[in-house]
């Protein structure tokens, strides 16, 4: 198996985690970034504002999904 096919697997096992349990995390605002619901800004953007909608953070879990399959990582360049 290709070294990027292992990573994408990892990315969407964290996503179906994500998607079982809605209520434990939520959606950042300003960057679309899911983060655990206790955090209180967001470690990417700085932002304090987030969507805490279940539905919202199943949808955005599903897209960084399927975003992982064209997204070159800093791991696929070494
Ligand atoms: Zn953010």
């Amino acid at each position: 198996m290709p070294p990027e096919d292992s990573h994408l697997s990892e990315r969407s096992e964290k996503a179906a985690k994500i998607i079982a349990h809605p209520g434990n995390f939520k959606v950042c605002e300003g960057c679309d970034s899911i983060v655990a619901k206790r955090v209180a800004i967001c470690p990417n953007c700085s932002g304090y504002r987030f969507d805490d909608e279940s539905a919202r953070v199943v949808e955005q879990a599903t897209l960084l999904a399927s975003r992982a399959q064209t997204t070159v990582t800093h791991e696929d360049l070494q």
